[in-house]
């Protein structure tokens, strides 16, 4: 338990006042310290929950007036890296409570506010016929996805949701508000498109919208009996694939519960998802020889763009997880043959799922204009994922997302995806040499002493 005593800092103590703040023994402490990963337990100095952007600089002042540092954090989905970490000293700043936005549909952009989630921006981008590089689950915030790259089912076609920002607005380290652009405070526009919450608070996102009101997106299921038929043939068809399809290759188990369609509750499947940017005759061509496998469920159609977000079947509440992630180059038959081993026949018990999510295209290639992760090498990124109830069944749950990782280690790429990373790992793995170096000088300038604490640190 922490043991910061409010009295000890009279800043803090007197923007309770202005600002709901929550220590521990508080009666609101617990909840508002949950973060949307409610395996994750952390136990922050204060939870600050502002309501404007002017509270948020009032909260950034005061902590560091008292010798705090100060975590940014909009919903918690990538809060498992930051709690690996002592937080006595760190005023947890939740945004949940500043959320909205504005889309201009002649500019075709969309505004953010700092803790928005991605089904708020796709519903009002939707009414205007557009969208955005969203990824799968609607209830991620636009704020930490793309700070640390986001990918999308647009990727292949589009690159990383990062290269989409426009403009931020940032509360800098002595509670300045800030504006960062191409032209203005470059240095800072470049370090936060990929840098995550190291460099002050994101209060405004401008993005650039995707000009796409439907699109060709579903899915394919099988049951896991087919799994050594699935993946070698989704492995060969994406290799050839056109960078107008994003898709994902999933082996996923689910409990038997009431809640869940029959097709789901009790089974162990394969799973297909995505989108073709094409039309239909094209990307009907294009999904044919995965049809060929006789899918038990296929509803890959032309759909509003705005459902693709319901299309993976991501967790719609607060869910407890671990997991384990790395970057793999080309499957060849022994890395199937790898992983089958461990997902095709039930052998990496208690994942929810194994997850192959195709790079690759756009998302593989260097952005003149980009931050500091414009691309990402590699062709699959790999993700374990558990659910977690009980302690124990964390250990247990990390322990089977490791043994796959480790069962893949000899098609791994050294580099790691920041929003796949949901262990504390070394940061500087997620970035080109010159490029950490260069996010660590401008951290430096523009955010000394590392006031801001991140999930994923420089
Ligand atoms: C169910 C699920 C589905 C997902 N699907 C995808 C996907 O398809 N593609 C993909 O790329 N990722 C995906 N992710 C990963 C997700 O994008 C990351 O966990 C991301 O960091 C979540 O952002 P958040 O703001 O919601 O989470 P948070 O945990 O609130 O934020 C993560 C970090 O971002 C920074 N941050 C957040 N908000 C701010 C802010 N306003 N100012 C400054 N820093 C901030 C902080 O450093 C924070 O620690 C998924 C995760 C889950 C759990």
């Amino acid at each position: 338990m922490t043991s910061f005593d409010i009295t000890a800092s009279p800043a803090l103590e007197a923007l309770r006042d202005h600002c709901e703040i929550h220590l521990p023994g508080d009666d609101g402490y617990d909840a508002a310290r949950t973060p949307w990963n409610v395996a994750v337990d952390q136990r922050p100095a204060a939870v600050a929950i502002p309501r404007s952007v002017a509270e948020v600089a009032a909260v950034v002042r005061a902590a560091t007036a008292s010798g705090l540092r100060v975590a940014p954090q909009s919903t918690g989905h990538g809060a498992g890296p930051l709690a690996e970490r002592a937080l006595d000293d760190v005023v947890l700043l939740r945004l949940s409570a500043l959320t909205g936005v504005t889309i201009d549909p002649v500019a075709r952009t969309a505004t953010v506010v700092g803790g928005t989630l991605w089904q708020e921006v796709i519903a009002a981008a939707s009414a205007h016929g557009l969208t955005a590089s969203h990824g799968s689950a609607p209830d991620v915030a636009v704020a930490g996805y793309v700070l640390g790259g986001g990918l999308s089912f647009y990727g292949r076609e589009h690159g990383l949701a990062a290269n989409a920002v426009r403009s931020v607005d940032v509360v800098r380290h002595d509670g300045a508000l800030v504006h960062a652009d191409a032209g203005e405070n470059p240095d800072l526009f470049w370090a936060v498109r990929g840098g995550g919450g190291n460099l002050g608070v994101v209060v405004s996102i401008e993005l650039e919208l995707l000009p796409y009101a439907d699109v060709f997106a579903g899915m394919l299921l099988w049951d896991r009996e087919r799994a050594a038929d699935v993946i070698p043939a989704w492995a060969r068809w994406s290799r050839t694939a056109p960078e107008s399809v994003t898709t994902s290759l999933r082996v996923m188990s689910f409990p038997p519960l009431p809640e869940l369609p029959p097709f789901l509750s009790g089974r162990d499947l394969v799973v297909v998802d995505g989108a073709i940017l094409a039309d239909d005759d094209t990307a009907a061509t294009i999904i044919e020889p995965l049809r060929a496998l006789r899918p038990e469920l296929d509803t890959f159609a032309r759909i509003p763009s705005a459902d693709l977000l319901l299309v993976h079947m991501d967790p719609p509440v607060p869910t407890p997880t671990v997991g384990d992630h790395s970057v793999l180059g080309d499957l060849d038959d022994a890395a199937i043959a790898a992983l089958l081993a461990h997902i095709g026949d039930g052998t990496a018990p208690g994942l929810m799922f194994t997850e192959l999510r195709h790079l690759g295209g756009a998302i593989g290639r260097p952005s003149d204009t980009g931050g500091a992760l414009s691309h990402i090498p590699g062709v699959y990124g790999l993700l374990c994922v558990a659910v977690a109830p009980t302690p124990q069944a964390a250990v247990a749950g990390r322990a089977a997302a490791f043994s796959v990782v480790r069962a893949m280690s000899s098609w791994s790429l050294p580099n790691l995806i920041p929003t796949f990373t949901e262990n504390r790992a070394e940061s500087g793995r997620m970035y080109d040499g010159e490029d950490w170096a260069r996010l660590c000088t401008v951290r430096d300038e523009l955010a000394p002493g590392a006031v801001f604490v991140a999930n994923h640190a420089l």
